[in-house]
């Protein structure tokens, strides 16, 4: 018995909705982990890890918590609320774990959903976010480059040139000049 997985079947876990399901022997239906239906003997329930395999194992989806919901949709709810995160909130410095507690998810889960959906991490969303910003920043305003760097997010000046260098091919001053002399 997984000790993790049986807790989050007492717990009505919906952190764990979509990374495992549990059947009950004695009823042959499987469920949720936050499914809100009584709770069953832990000797009768077994765990899967798809609804495929439910299906296999000869276990009929619960019609209460309908576990049969593509799994997609969960991935792309998460994806959805960190790309509003990041889209309001690029300034602030973001890790996977605080990611995790504005979800009330575990970093780890973070992680998996929302690459399932994007096909890219939260980091990389959030570098693309700060970098869009700091280029609108750089031909719009006459700030400093350390001022737009910290404003978008980034650690320091230095920090954003280097990454800056890195994903356009120039340098944030480059930029500005190269750009500002077209619009001319
Ligand atoms: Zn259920």
């Amino acid at each position: 018995m997984n000790e993790t997985w049986w807790q989050a079947v007492v717990n009505c876990d919906q952190r764990f909705d979509s990374v495992f399901y549990y059947g009950v022997a004695t009823t042959t239906i499987f469920c949720k982990p936050s499914c809100r239906s009584r709770d069953p003997r832990q000797e009768n329930v077994r765990f899967f890890h798809s609804v495929d395999e439910a299906r296999n194992k000869g276990f009929r989806a619960c019609k209460r918590c309908k576990p049969e919901e593509p799994k997609w949709y969960a991935d792309t709810e998460i994806a959805v609320r960190i790309n509003e995160l990041i889209d309001r909130r690029y300034a602030e410095p973001w890790t996977l774990a605080r990611f995790g507690e504005e979800l009330h998810m575990s970093p780890y889960h973070v992680q998996r959903m929302f690459s399932r959906a994007t096909n890219t991490s939260p980091a990389k969303a959030l570098l693309a976010r700060r970098l869009q910003v700091a280029r609108q920043e750089l031909l719009g305003a006459s700030d400093s480059i350390t001022d737009i760097a910290l404003a978008a997010g980034f650690r320091s000046g230095a920090h954003f040139s280097s990454v800056f260098l890195k994903e356009s091919g120039c340098t944030p001053s480059e930029y500005r000049l190269t750009h500002q002399t077209r619009t001319r």
